[in-house]
């Protein structure tokens, strides 16, 4: 298939992998951290770890959204969707995501919420338009790739004066979360001597690259020192990208660099961004699984755009809730922890069973070791 069989190429792939290891400096260690969910998954499903010389090992960052939804924000859906008279709507992978206590969104419409799992944005305006005497909210989560589809709906449904219809607001930020990841005392980063994890660089996030572009990696990579190249999904794009970050690293560099160029440019998209500007801002502070509370990390709707905040129409206030003690999502979603580290992995936790967010989403880290067998 034309502009994936290409990217897919097993003969390529390995002439890459023959070339890192060529390049890669015996007796330099090189550890790549891939912030996207997206990317964690192709790591596990091509094997690409396999592919790299033992001195180049690559870490699971934060890139998943339904692994770094806190405990407390879903036990909030749960108590908007059991509310009379609400309709919540949701994508499929948060149905399934522990809150406290045990419960999830699917335990909560077992127990009669009226919870729909629903496909995109337009879905949730649909309903709401077709059963008015409902109070439809649309449960947002997602990095700068999906919040777009959410301003938008957010825009539709004031032109439509939709009077029913209002959105549960956790849209995250990319750059505060590199941040967070890095910005942790020089001991704690260093090596794995110290129990931390040090990362050399970063394969930056495709999707989320293709609206906010480039250029907000530029101040990272120059305050902390480590190159970013943001890549494709696909095994060659990673490939290519890894061995960019060789390079960098060789040569003394901390640049932003981007693979990606078929789809990523250095603005973004602007359309995108504009939309996002309008309806959206940031939000003092958010709650991160794993990172914890970071200011200026997340997106909230602005008071021209109050009467569709399903926060204030429900004057919902989360409490911080502790995860399950026994799961190690934090330090997996922090690249401290393997999945298959954790005691739970493969045992009690498995995505029939999950036990946190990550075994539950295809881009949690347990869920893609589990499903392609990456048990070590
Ligand atoms: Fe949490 Fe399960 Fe992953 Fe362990 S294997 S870190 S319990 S999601």
């Amino acid at each position: 298939m034309k502009y994936i069989d290409e990217y897919r190429d097993g003969t390529l792939a390995r002439a890459i992998a023959t070339t890192i290891a060529s390049e890669a400096v015996p007796g330099r260690h090189y550890q790549f951290m891939e912030f996207c969910g997206g990317h964690t998954h192709a790591v596990s499903r091509y094997g690409i770890e396999d592919l790299l010389p033992s001195n180049v090992r690559m870490v699971h960052g934060p890139g998943c959204p339904v692994c770094v939804l806190p405990v407390g924000r879903i036990d909030d859906a749960i108590a908007l969707a059991l509310r009379p008279g609400v309709t919540l709507c949701t994508y499929a992978d948060l149905m399934r995501v522990p809150a406290s206590g045990g419960g999830s969104l699917l335990k909560a419409r077992s127990a009669g919420a009226d919870i729909r799992m629903v496909y995109s944005t337009m879905d949730a305006i649909r309903i709401a338009e077709d059963e008015p005497g409902r109070d439809v909210v649309f449960f947002a989560i997602g990095f700068e790739t999906t919040t777009p589809a959410t301003a938008i709906a957010i825009r539709l449904a004031r032109r439509k004066m939709l009077r029913n219809f209002s959105v549960f607001c956790n849209h995250v930020l990319t750059p505060p979360a590199i941040r967070a990841v890095l910005d942790v005392p020089d001991d704690d980063n260093a090596d794995e001597h110290t129990g931390g994890v040090r990362i050399d660089g970063f394969v930056g996030p495709a999707h989320v690259s293709t609206v906010i572009g480039t250029t907000p990696y530029v101040a990272l990579a120059k305050h902390f020192r480590k190159p970013v190249v943001v890549a494709g999904f696909e095994p060659l794009d990673m490939m290519q990208a890894i061995l960019m970050l060789v390079r960098q690293i060789n040569d003394g560099r901390h640049d932003v660099e981007n693979q990606y160029i078929r789809m990523v440019s250095e603005a973004g998209n602007l359309i995108a961004q504009r939309a996002i500007a309008e309806v959206f801002e940031l939000r003092a502070s958010f709650e991160w699984r794993g990172l914890g509370e970071l200011p200026d990390s997340a997106l909230q709707l602005r008071e021209a755009y109050a009467d569709l905040d399903a926060e204030r129409r429900f004057s919902i206030t989360t409490v911080s809730t502790a995860d399950n003690p026994a799961c190690e999502c934090g330090d997996v979603l922090r690249g401290r922890t393997k999945p298959a580290e954790c005691k739970l992995f493969g045992t009690v936790c498995s995505p029939e069973t999950p036990m946190g967010s990550c075994m539950v989403s295809p881009e949690g880290a347990c869920a893609a070791h589990w499903a392609y067998g990456r048990f070590r």
